[in-house]
């Protein structure tokens, strides 16, 4: 391809409306073009990077057997309303209308079409086990789409599901796919490390997210890891054990105490002279659309998905002040946030977190406006809760949960994950088999996403320096670019030529720069859009000699240009 007619403009400055530097630098490197927010065109350049990470994806997938479909970008209301997601899949599932009234939606995700087509088309156990998949576009109503390709509403999704007789089919199609998606992420040139993660909405109970780490704002996950062991877990789903803190307030009788207009632990505790780790503190939450409150020890923070779990919602906010007052009202109590406790609280659910479970004499409010109950036990003054959950956030420096370790923290961008389903989808939407006993059972599944998408803007975050992206080999848009320095001389372009065809002729993606622009011009925009190599024919051709460079490396050598010919070949090869 001649750089004068590949379809690529690039740009000196980032565009305003980027954060991170993925966003920055496909943009300005001419990979892709906003058409409205979170929606993007993928040009000719991330066009090739994008089929390159499907290819591979697509290998890996048929190497386990998976077999590949394609499934509608727009889906019937009904199976969402069997699978009963249609009315707790939120504003992220873009509903419309069809001309009949009838209700649709694009496609978020195709558990609900997958399980359609098992449905209609296995019967016996005999044609178990099965994983389809598929590479699809998914649209998603994001609340926040920023971050470029890392977070879209429409994004490309690679999805599998697979199809069991029992459990420990399941769990061999699971195992399968962990080794798929290792393998897959390699090839692309990327580190993940695989994390214990919360299940969410989707139902099930094991599952893994597939993360790329890297210590930048971009990283939307805060990922925990043990030291000693193999242990890492997003932290939305984390556990650990606790540091040993003092959890008796050593208040010899229990009373009311005057603690006028404070508002944080750390007020309170200095206040009353105690550790905040002897202080029960209550929050407010609204879980889909209900009431719950949330004790925990003064020194912890609650993982707000651990707690919607907890009570197998599937939305959760904290509650504003204004919510806060009628509850009380409702129980009969008038005080303000800040001084609220479980005590007397009806009709509200209440989970209590492991952490207070030891606490003695401790303090805790009594929803009394600028009141506080020191020296406070359960069984006595506080009716001891029914039990105790994690809903605890997880934080470095806390014990492994697996061993001995400690925890560390990193930020991690999740490109896939993988899920056991169960039974979820099939018993929801009556999908079932005949087993060999001929009776009726539902399918045992499971689910694997990748983010096509997502996996190039998270090679970008990964790979890239001041001066633009850096490609692994494997997903580069082309494997070289020959830059002849000046096009008006004749043996410089003549052997640029002659280097182009050869590459070309042995399969290397190559790009001469034929354009009538200044060296540094050239150089500029190949390393913006990251050729992983680049030889330049120059005023040393007239001794025989081109220049070899690495986008990945600052080392220029100067060799023939039939060695820098062999030398990307021989690259390529491996690829
Ligand atoms: P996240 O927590 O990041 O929103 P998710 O749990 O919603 O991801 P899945 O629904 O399981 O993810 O989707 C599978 C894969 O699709 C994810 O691992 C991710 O790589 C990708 N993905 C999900 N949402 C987006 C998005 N908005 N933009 C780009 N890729 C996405
Ligand atoms: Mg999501």
């Amino acid at each position: 391809m001649k750089m004068s007619q590949l379809f690529v403009q690039t740009l000196r400055d980032d565009p305003s409306d980027a954060e991170v530097v993925s966003h920055k630098l496909l943009v300005r490197a001419g990979y892709i073009r906003k058409l409205t927010s979170g929606v993007y065109n993928y040009l000719p350049l991330m066009q090739r990077v994008l089929k390159k990470i499907e290819n591979i994806v697509r290998e890996e997938m048929d190497a386990k057997d998976a077999q590949e479909l394609l499934m509608p970008f727009v889906q019937p209301e009904e199976l969402w309303q069997e699978s009963g997601r249609w009315d707790v899949y939120g504003k992220e599932l873009m509903r419309l209308k069809d001309r009949h009234d009838r209700g649709m939606c694009l496609g978020p995700t195709h558990e609900e079409v997958i399980t359609f087509i098992a449905r209609e088309g296995i019967r016996s156990y005999k044609q178990l086990p099965v994983n389809l998949y598929q590479i699809q576009s998914k649209f998603r109503d994001e609340i926040r789409p920023r971050f470029g390709l890392l977070r879209g509403r429409e994004f490309i999704m690679k999805d599998a599901y697979s199809f069991d007789i029992d459990q420990k089919g399941m769990e061999e199609a699971y195992a399968k796919m962990a080794d798929a998606y290792t393998r897959i992420f390699l090839r692309c040139g990327l580190e993940t490390r695989a994390v214990q993660s919360d299940s969410g909405a989707i139902g099930g109970s094991v599952s893994h997210e597939y993360m790329v780490l890297t210590n930048t704002d971009s990283g939307e996950n805060d990922v925990l890891y043990c030291d000693k062991c193999s242990y890492a877990a997003n932290s939305n789903h984390a556990e650990s054990k606790m540091l040993s803190a003092v959890t008796d307030g050593g208040f010899v009788k229990a009373e009311k105490v005057h603690t006028p207009a404070i508002k944080t632990i750390e007020d309170l505790a200095e206040f009353l002279k105690v550790a905040p780790s002897a202080i029960c503190k209550t929050l407010v939450y609204i879980v889909d659309s209900k009431p719950v409150f949330a004790l925990i020890r003064g020194d912890m923070a609650v993982e707000e998905i651990k707690l919607m779990n907890t009570v197998r919602a599937n939305e959760i906010r904290i509650a504003t002040e204004g919510e806060i007052k009628e509850i009380l009202a409702n129980n009969g109590f008038d005080s303000v946030p800040g001084f609220i406790g479980p005590e007397g609280i009806k009709d509200v659910i209440i989970v209590a977190d492991l952490s207070i479970k030891d606490l003695k004499n401790f303090v805790v409010g009594i929803n009394e406006t600028d009141y506080h109950l020191v020296g406070a036990n359960f069984g006595s003054e506080v009716t001891p809760p029914v039990e105790f959950k994690d809903i605890r956030l997880a934080k470095a420096g806390e014990g492994c949960p697996e061993c001995d370790g400690t925890l560390l923290i990193t930020k991690g961008i999740e490109v896939g994950n993988i899920f056991q389903l169960g039974t979820k989808y099939s018993a929801a939407m009556n999908a079932t088999f005949t087993d060999v006993n001929g009776t009726e059972k539902p399918f045992i599944m499971g689910c694997y996403g990748i983010g096509i998408t997502r996996t190039a803007a998270a090679a970008i975050e990964r790979f890239h320096d001041d001066w633009g992206i850096i490609w692994p080999i494997a997903i580069a848009p082309y494997h070289v670019i020959v830059v002849p320095v000046n096009v008006k001389d004749e043996q410089q372009m003549a052997i640029a030529q002659q280097i182009y065809d050869q590459l070309k002729a042995q399969g290397v993606e190559v790009v001469i720069d034929d354009r009538d622009e200044r060296a540094g011009v050239k150089f500029k925009d190949a390393d913006l859009i990251g050729f992983p190599y680049r030889i330049t024919v120059g005023k040393t051709i007239s001794e025989g000699l081109v220049e070899f460079k690495a986008r990945s490396g600052s080392e220029v050598e100067k060799i023939s240009s039939e060695d820098a010919v062999a030398k990307v070949v021989e690259i390529v090869a491996t690829v």
